[in-house]
């Protein structure tokens, strides 16, 4: 296996000023590819491409939950590299726990818009990007294990992410035709800001939450595990996988499912 698996490739990722997605630009960097990182978070999206070294890594303000952000993100990737080969559509947010009888519409909206119409938006002009140009591109969404297993996040946040699993099982059946592929991951608890959201824990505390989730002893689920499974989908090493959801959970999950 070639050590450069996505030399020369073109890569947008959504939600890359943290987290998954910060850690996902600096693996695909690393792995030769070029990377917008696109966030709303400006500073920290700026600080995230300093480090990563301007001649690889760009930043765009990018809310993906608006179209025409959305549209100028791909329009800005394509006029300064040349081409898009990889979208990872990762954006999210996590939502806070209420009732089914007493959440809130609006909190409800705000999270489907981002977590949902956010990952339809990419997919749509990173799709037409890639169409237009011939190109057999590689789409990546992060689902989560909330799309599995339900009844330990919120509920606004699980039917985000059952969403997500359904919009890329229902665009690659379509994409797949031109060769383009559609994927998810789903990864169980990381310490990032919106685990921290999630579980109302402070940063201190969020690896204490996200190692409760851990079936592998001694190991806890970091930004890095899932970015190597957005790498895996982004190149040619999984060539023939289209509308799956890659679970990076340890085993949670089947575990989850088989307790009494
Ligand atoms: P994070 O808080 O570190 O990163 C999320 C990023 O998304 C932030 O930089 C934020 O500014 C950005 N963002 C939020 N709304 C946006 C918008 N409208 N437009 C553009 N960017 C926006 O959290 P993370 O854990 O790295 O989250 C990344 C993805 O992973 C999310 O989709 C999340 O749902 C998913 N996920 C996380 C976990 C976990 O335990 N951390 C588990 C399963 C799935």
């Amino acid at each position: 296996m070639s050590k450069l698996r996505l030399e020369g490739k073109v890569a947008i990722i959504t939600g890359a000023a943290s987290g998954i997605g910060e850690a996902t630009a600096r693996l695909f960097v690393e792995h030769g590819a070029f990377v917008v990182v696109a966030d709303i978070q400006d500073e920290l999206g700026d600080q995230v491409v300093s480090s990563i070294g301007k001649e690889k890594a760009s930043y765009k303000h990018c809310d993906v939950s608006v179209e025409k952000q959305v549209e100028e993100t791909v329009a800005f990737t394509i006029e300064k590299y040349g081409s898009l080969d990889i979208v990872y559509s990762n954006a999210g947010m996590g939502g806070s726990f209420s009732s089914i009888l007493d959440f809130s519409l609006e909190d409800f909206n705000k999270i489907m818009a981002t977590n949902v119409s956010g990952a339809a938006l990419m997919i749509k002009h990173a799709a037409r990007a890639m169409l237009d140009r011939r190109i057999r591109g590689s789409i990546i969404c992060t689902a989560s294990v909330a799309a599995v297993q339900a009844g330990f996040a919120p509920h606004c946040y699980t039917a985000s992410k059952h969403a997500v699993v359904g919009l890329v099982q229902s665009a690659c059946s379509e994409l797949g035709a031109y060769g383009i592929r559609v994927n998810c991951v789903s990864p169980s608890g990381v310490g990032t800001p919106l685990a921290c959201d999630i579980a109302k824990v402070s940063s201190k505390h969020v690896e204490q939450y996200t190692a409760k989730m851990s079936l592998l002893k001694g190991i806890i689920l970091k930004a890095k595990h899932i970015a190597d499974a957005a790498l895996f989908l982004a190149s040619d090493d999984s060539v023939y996988l289209n509308g799956h959801n890659l679970v990076v959970d340890g085993g949670f999950t089947v575990a989850a499912s088989s307790f009494p």
